[in-house]
Formats: C-alpha cells, structure tokens, sequence
C-alpha cells in the first residue's frame, strides 16, 4: 500500500516517503487545556488517528507524539489577548494547576470514547520548561532573537524563508489581521519565546531563565518538544488549518533557525468542522462537545461515522439531522454485523476469493489517496450488496478494513446486548425507572434521564440505548 499525502508545505499530493524505512515520526498540536475540547477539535484528532492508523495499516510503525498545551497560550495567536489558562483559573474559581488536570483527563476521556488511539508520547508543556529554554538559548547564540520590554523576541527579518508554507506575501505579513500591534516589536511579524514582563496580572506559573522568571509563548513548545521526542528532522506534523499562518509558520522558524535543517517533510492540516451559524469557536463559548452529545443520547462513534463521512480536508457543517443520518447509518451495519455473526459467518483473511481481494484493493487505494474516508465508507456499503462475496468474506473485508475507520465493528456481538435479560422478570420499581427514564429522554430532560440511569446503575442495572429503544443487563 503506497501512501499519497497531501502536503499544505507546497500544497502537493505526496508519495509518503518516511525518513527511515518501516517508521514514522508524526507531531501533533495538542488541546489547550483550558476548557473542554468541541467536537470541531474533536475532528483534528480524528482526523490524526485515521492517519496513523492508515500508516500502520500500511505497515509502518509509527511514533505518535502530541503536546498537551498548559501555559504561554494567549487568547490571541499574535501574542495579543490574555492567557487562556489563567482567564478560565479565574472564571471556574480553581488553580491553573487544577484546571490543567481536569481538563486534560476530560480531553483523554472523549477520546477513548471516540476510539482515538492513545498517543505513544503524551508531553505537557510545565514539563518541558528546560528544554524550551535551551531552543531559545540556541537561537539567542545564533543571532535570531532580542530583548524588549523583558521579553524575548525571534526576529523573523534573520529567517529569510519566513512564512514559506502559508505561502505569506509581503502584504500579508504587513496586514495580518490577526497579529496585534505591539510596539516593542521590530517586524510586524516577529513573536514572542519567553515572556517576562506579562501585560496582564501576576502570572501563577512562572519558571527561572536566563532572562528572567517568567514563561514561555505558546508556539516555542511544540518546536522544543517535537525535536526532543522525534529529532531535528522528522517525517509529518498535523494540525487544524487555522494553524498555519501563525502557530505553524512560527513553529519552522523557530525550529529550522535552531537546527539549521529542514524540520518536517509533510505537514497535513484538517478542515474545520462548521455550524449552519458559522464558525465553532472554543474562546467565544457556545460549543458542543461530545459529552453534549452522549446527553441526547447519541453514541461517540455516531460521531467518529458523521467525521468518516467528509474527506479531512473540506469543511464539513454540523447539523442535529445530519447526525442523526449517521447514527442511523452506523447502527445499520452494525446490525448487518450482528447478523452476518448470527449466521455463522467467521473471518478468514487468508481464503480471501479474487472478487474479495479486488474490493480489499480498491479500499485500501482509496485510504491510501490522501486518507478517503467518505470513498472508504461507501466501499463498505456497496460490498454488502455484492453478490459475488460470501457473508464470511463481507465480515472478514469489514473488520479487516475497520482497523483504519475505528468503528469498534470487531466488537459487535452476535446478539443485542440485553436482549434475553429483556425478556426476564424486573422489580416493578425499576421497570417504572426505566419508564420514567425513557420520558425524560423524550422531554430532552437529559439531567433527569441520567439521575435515573445512575440510581439503576447503583442497583446492578446497566441500561444501553440500543437501536430499537433502550435494553438492560445486570452488572
Ligand atoms: P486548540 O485546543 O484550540 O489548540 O485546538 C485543538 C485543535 O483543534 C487544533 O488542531 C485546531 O486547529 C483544531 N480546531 C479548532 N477548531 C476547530 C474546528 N471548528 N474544526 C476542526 N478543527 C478545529
Ligand atoms: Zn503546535
């Protein structure tokens, strides 16, 4: 399987060629930890797993890094607006400490739940402080950096190839609308490495260094622990499209003025996920976040399907029907699942028919041009109906494929979870809780729906919202 990518450095369709044969290194920008991630985050992390599993689907082992961001990240991208953890510390009445914890263990839970593989290296940015001091000691001996007001700036005029993958013109650079006027600055796009002299209030986290207690900017991280976890030079960094005119484009400087080489080989950036009202934005609230979905009782992976169903790089807009459409979609092959195993069918990878072997292709043609998810889907769908498979071999291409698409299919059981335990005799008390839980559900009274699903859980009843209305197991 010969992967295709595209590459936002040159805006190319890539054969992906790893640095060292058989490995991948690949960087990911990671949540700030400041409130709970949306769903729009939610994409870029998907998006990220889908890739990795594709390249280890291909047979490369890949050494998954990503940074979890708990300080030096401003509301503004342009070292402009206030410091994310800090505002929300002071809003939720806890300690940046605290509210790191919390919100990274939030994060980690949404994404088991959406069956995003864990990261082989997990780094928080507090952790990390030594390393981005000695990054900006390097680019201060190498004459890329000076001092004003206490704080250190890179001086983007030394770094002749700034702004090369945002493809930023001169104009663009003069007028970033997004890159506050800060007169200490001598390039309008020059940036912050180590602040010292904070414009706000007192900062909680602050660390000795050469120039000062203070902390490190934002962007300064993700070079600092890229290049510790995965060297000067590795193979791909993934992130948001938003990324790419400041986060990004500062993050090569940075890290190619620091190593003198070449830093990634491919950069692949996700498309947003929209509202029908707009964008979705984390710092100006009204989101939705997975957990907003599991309270309507929709399923993680509805959503993992409603993601497969647009390619990573087109906007995809949001909407309640289109989620439904998905959960309906899922929950339909499951069920072909289930009866495929109820049938007897059992998987066999090798006693795979030529007719089968031809559909396994043209999937895995489709993953490896440039990650298909919605081609990859529709695969799965028309295999169903082809006559010229047998049902072990429809079972056999789905699981196998499901490896990339991470819809748990592996583990569908033969039956509906509860089915038979439904048919058995309850207290008349707890089938009036399940009733009056079904109300509550119906209402969109969702506080009520999972005060009684814990009291049941209290009492040895797990209840499953199973396609077909609500089943029951005893624990
Ligand atoms: P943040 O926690 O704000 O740094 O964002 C985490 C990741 O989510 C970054 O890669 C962003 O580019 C990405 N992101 C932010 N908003 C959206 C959105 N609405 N749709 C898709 N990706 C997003
Ligand atoms: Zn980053």
């Amino acid at each position: 399987m010969k992967v295709k990518l595209m590459n936002s450095d040159g805006r190319l369709l890539q054969d992906f060629l790893p640095l060292v044969e058989g490995q991948v290194g690949m960087y990911c920008c990671g949540p700030t930890v400041y409130n709970y991630a949306h769903i729009g985050n939610m994409r870029a992390y998907t998006f990220e797993d889908i890739l990795r599993r594709t390249l280890e689907y291909a047979g490369y082992k890949v050494n998954h890094v990503m940074n979890v961001t708990d300080v030096g990240h401003l509301t503004g991208d342009g070292d402009d607006g206030e410091d994310k953890m800090i505002k929300s510390a002071r809003e939720q009445g806890m300690t940046v400490w605290d509210i790191a914890q919390h919100f990274t263990d939030a994060f980690f839970k949404d994404s088991e739940r959406l069956n995003i593989k864990r990261p082989l290296q997990v780094c928080k940015a507090t952790d990390h402080i030594q390393d981005m001091i000695d990054m900006i000691k390097t680019l201060e001996d190498k004459g890329f950096t000076y001092v004003a007001d206490g704080n250190v700036y890179f001086n983007t005029a030394n770094f002749p190839e700034y702004g090369r993958m945002a493809n930023l013109e001169n104009q663009d650079l003069q007028h970033g609308a997004r890159v506050a006027v800060d007169e200490n600055k001598k390039n309008y796009t020059d940036f912050v490495l180590w602040f010292t002299n904070s414009k706000f209030e007192t900062q909680a986290m602050t660390w000795d260094s050469p120039w000062g207690k203070g902390y490190p900017g934002w962007h300064i991280e993700c070079s600092a622990m890229s290049c510790k976890y995965l060297g000067p030079h590795f193979d791909i960094h993934c992130g948001g499209v938003d990324h790419i005119p400041i986060h990004h484009t500062n993050e090569i400087a940075q890290s190619e003025a620091a190593n003198s080489c070449k830093w990634v080989n491919y950069w692949l950036h996700n498309e947003f996920i929209l509202m029908k009202s707009g964008k979705m934005s984390k710092s100006k609230g009204g989101f939705i976040t997975l957990q907003d979905l599991l309270h309507k009782g929709y399923d993680p992976l509805d959503y993992r399907y409603f993601l497969l169903g647009g390619h990573y790089r087109s906007q995809l807009v949001f909407s309640w029907e289109s989620l439904d459409a998905s959960r309906s979609a899922r929950e339909s092959l499951v069920r072909k699942i289930q009866v495929m195993k109820k049938d007897g069918a059992v998987p066999d990878l090798q006693a795979l028919s030529e007719e089968a072997k031809r559909v396994l292709n043209d999937f895995q043609d489709h993953m490896a041009a440039d990650l298909n998810t919605p081609r990859a889907l529709a695969d799965i769908w028309s295999l169903l109906k082809n006559r010229g498979l047998t049902a072990s071999e429809k079972l056999t291409l789905i699981l196998d494929m499901d490896r990339i698409l991470g819809l748990k299919l592996n583990e569908v059981s033969d039956e509906v979870a509860g089915e038979e335990e439904m048919t058995g005799s309850l207290d008349e008390e707890i089938n009036q809780l399940i009733q009056e839980r079904q109300e509550a559900r119906k209402n969109k009274d969702f506080s009520r729906s999972d005060e009684i699903r814990d009291q049941l859980l209290k009492q040895g009843i797990q209840i499953i919202d199973a396609p077909g209305g609500p089943k029951w197991k005893k624990n």
